[in-house]
Parts: C-alpha cells; sequence; structure tokens
C-alpha cells in the first residue's frame, strides 16, 4: 500500500463520523460515468478527505479569530433567510465574517457556511449585497459546492497529485483547465440564480458599478469567472 493511500485510510478511518455526515449517497452520481473501480473509489475518498479538510479548516478558523461573528452581521442573516424562504430551504446557510484576505467578498463552502468578507461587504449597499448573498446561496442550493469538490478529487486523482497537504492539492488542481472551466460554468449559473432572486424582488443593480466597489484600487479578478464586461452584459 502507497504512503498516501494508508494517509487516506488513517483520515477516513480517523474522520468517519464526519463523513457519515458530509457524502450523503445522493452526492455519488456526479463522479465520472466510465472510470474505473479503483479511480471511483479513490476518488470518493479523496472527496471525502478534502470535505472533512473544509470542515477542519473551518473550526481553525473559528478559533483563531480568521471567522468570527459580529451583530452586523443581522442584516445579512435577514436577507439570507428570504432567500432560503423564497427557494423554500429549511436549511440555510450559516453566516459568519472572515479576515481572510486571499478571499473574495464572498465564499460558499461545501457544508454550507457563507462567509463574507466583512470589510468589502460594508462597501455595499443592501440592494447589492442582496445580489451577492443570493449569487453565494445559489452556489448551495445548485449544489456547486460539493461538485466543485468532486471535480478536485477527481482532477487530484486523475493527475495523481499528491494529497498529503489537502489545501496545497487543491490550489495545485484549481489551475487544471477542467477545473477552471467548471468555475466559469458554476459561477455563470450563480450569478443567473442572483439576478433572478433580485428581479422577483424588484432590486436592481449596477453590475460594473459593483464590480468596481468590490475590487477597490485592485484590478478585478477574473480567475473563476469571465472579465466584468462579459458578466456584466445585458444586466
Ligand atoms: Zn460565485
Amino acid at each position: 500500500m502507497s504512503r498516501i493511500l494508508r494517509v487516506f485510510m488513517v483520515m477516513v478511518v480517523s474522520l468517519a463520523s464526519v463523513l457519515a455526515h458530509a457524502v450523503g449517497s445522493s452526492d455519488e452520481t456526479d463522479f465520472s460515468q466510465g472510470a474505473s473501480a479503483m479511480q471511483l473509489s479513490l476518488q470518493k475518498e479523496v472527496y471525502g478527505i478534502l470535505l472533512s479538510d473544509t470542515a477542519e479548516v473551518q473550526q481553525e478558523y473559528r478559533a483563531d479569530g480568521t471567522f468570527y461573528t459580529s451583530d452586523a452581521l443581522a442584516p445579512y442573516r435577514s436577507i439570507l433567510k428570504a432567500i432560503c424562504t423564497e427557494a423554500a430551504r429549511s436549511d440555510c446557510p450559516d453566516i459568519t465574517f472572515t479576515k481572510r484576505t486571499q478571499q473574495g467578498i464572498a465564499a460558499m463552502y461545501p457544508n454550507g457556511v457563507l462567509a463574507l468578507n466583512e470589510e468589502l461587504m460594508a462597501r455595499l449597499t443592501l440592494d447589492e449585497v442582496s445580489f451577492i448573498l443570493a449569487h453565494e446561496f445559489g452556489h448551495f442550493h445548485l449544489a456547486h459546492s460539493k461538485r466543485r469538490i468532486k471535480v478536485l478529487a477527481k482532477a487530484i486523482v486523475d493527475n495523481s497529485i499528491p494529497l498529503r497537504e489537502p489545501e496545497q492539492a487543491l490550489a495545485a488542481a484549481g489551475f487544471l483547465s477542467e477545473v477552471s472551466e467548471i468555475h466559469h460554468v458554476y459561477e455563470r449559473e450563480a450569478d443567473a440564480y442572483g439576478y433572478a432572486y433580485i428581479a422577483k424582488k424588484g432590486i436592481a443593480i449596477d453590475c460594473l458599478r459593483l464590480y468596481h466597489k468590490i475590487a477597490g484600487d485592485e484590478p478585478v479578478s477574473t480567475d473563476k469567472h469571465d472579465p466584468i464586461e462579459e458578466r456584466c452584459r445585458g444586466r
């Protein structure tokens, strides 16, 4: 048994309770059809490891203050609650603020944690926040957050990326074209979800202005998104 495989086994066994909750049977259809039984089983193991690593990292972030809550979350929570009600989801994501500087304005984690960059959110109007939260909720509702981890798990197995440090493996897999392609697809779908929600609520936002407010003096990032002009076309 290779060292990596032994690491897999130890982690899977020790984190069995976390995985039992995180990996539902209905999630397992997204793995590549046509993969061999061995590849499929490795993909599932890597998927479980990445999910539990995400949960562990979040616990660390909460412990060291990278993730934190405050009274300033209240208006965002009530907007998100309305979005969840509209979608008839009783399992509304948990919101936290984050001080992670490498994170953009918001991130939806596969276990239902929505992290908001407090400093960036403070630049926005509540109408703009409604769009951002509906976009992030779209990632959750359309199961992008979990499907993305599956795409990453498959990429890690297919490309034999070492998994000793899951965060480094995730970063390495993120550069692969099959992964960045799926990011673009998910971002377009989440944008469509966000715009459909605000349209239903009679909210209008200025797309270009929103992204320039978020970016501030920094160039607008396009690593996971279409260029802003493309993203805002017709919005
Ligand atoms: Zn997104």
